[in-house]
């Protein structure tokens, strides 16, 4: 019997499932290996039982957190998809408001789908036991987190920083042009492809396991940058102190 994978999407925009769906020659070929049993961007399938299931998304809502306590209940192991499932992604950012004034500001009133609380990341809900970071994921890198749990061998992320995949891109470094970036502290793996578009790092990934966050918020000063400004640049995608677990 081939491994029963599902695909679960919470609040976000959907972008790393489409990564996925965009693999279009490497899925043919995946289906020859597993079986996707619940997708809701391709099918109205759903399964009782899982091998894995990759769920992309914050946790928003109290029935969020029931549906994915489901999901969990259900699979044997659970993999977050993408920044906003692994960290709380850009979502976090609605730490810093008013919830009710922000969905007012956003959508001019009240609806029943609503955020009605700060953005969690999956982990703060339930266990979770591999992740794809990324905003989007790397088409590539979820194919070889999958792999690797096919043949049972833990899947592994990069565990320096994207400065070692940017120099070996030769690729300019935005410090140089007098632009911030946090290259220095982020997990490589998405092979420095904001850099090289001619944009700057902004932490998507998440940061290495030990980042050497004093000698570079040095750097940040010596750009000029305040205190509040440089929290600024690592609350984009990392934002800590974020909700409880349940
Ligand atoms: S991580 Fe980025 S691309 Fe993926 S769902 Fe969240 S916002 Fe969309
Ligand atoms: S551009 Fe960013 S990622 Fe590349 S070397 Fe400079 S600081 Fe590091």
């Amino acid at each position: 019997m081939k491994p029963r994978i599902g695909f679960f999407d919470f609040t976000g925009c959907e972008g790393c499932q489409l990564t996925v769906l965009n693999l279009e020659d490497e899925l043919l070929e995946l289906l020859e290996l597993v079986e996707i049993v619940e997708f809701r961007e391709v099918s109205s399938e759903s399964s009782e039982v899982l091998d894995i299931a990759f769920v992309e998304g914050s946790i928003c809502r109290p029935d969020e957190a029931e549906r994915l306590r489901a999901i969990r209940k259900k699979t044997t192991t659970l993999v977050a998809l993408g920044a906003c499932a692994d960290t709380a992604g850009v979502n976090a950012l609605c730490h810093f408001r008013d919830l009710k004034e922000l969905r007012q500001e956003v959508y001019g009133g009240e609806f029943p789908q609503m955020m009605t609380e700060p953005p969690r990341a999956l982990a703060e809900v339930v266990a979770v036991d591999y992740r794809v970071p990324g905003c989007p994921i790397d088409g590539r890198e979820f194919l070889s987190v999958l792999q690797a749990l096919l043949v049972g061998r833990p899947p592994e992320l990069p565990s320096y920083s994207l400065c070692v995949e940017c120099k070996l891109a030769e690729l300019p470094c935005t410090f140089e042009a007098g632009q911030v970036c946090l290259g220095p502290v982020t997990r490589a793996g998405c092979k420095a492809l904001c850099i090289e578009a001619g944009d700057r790092c902004r932490g998507c990934r998440g940061l290495i396991d030990n980042p050497r966050s004093d000698p570079y918020h040095r750097i940040l000063e010596e750009q000029g940058l305040s205190v509040e400004e440089i929290l600024q640049e690592f609350r984009t995608f990392n934002v800590e102190g974020r909700g409880k677990k349940d």
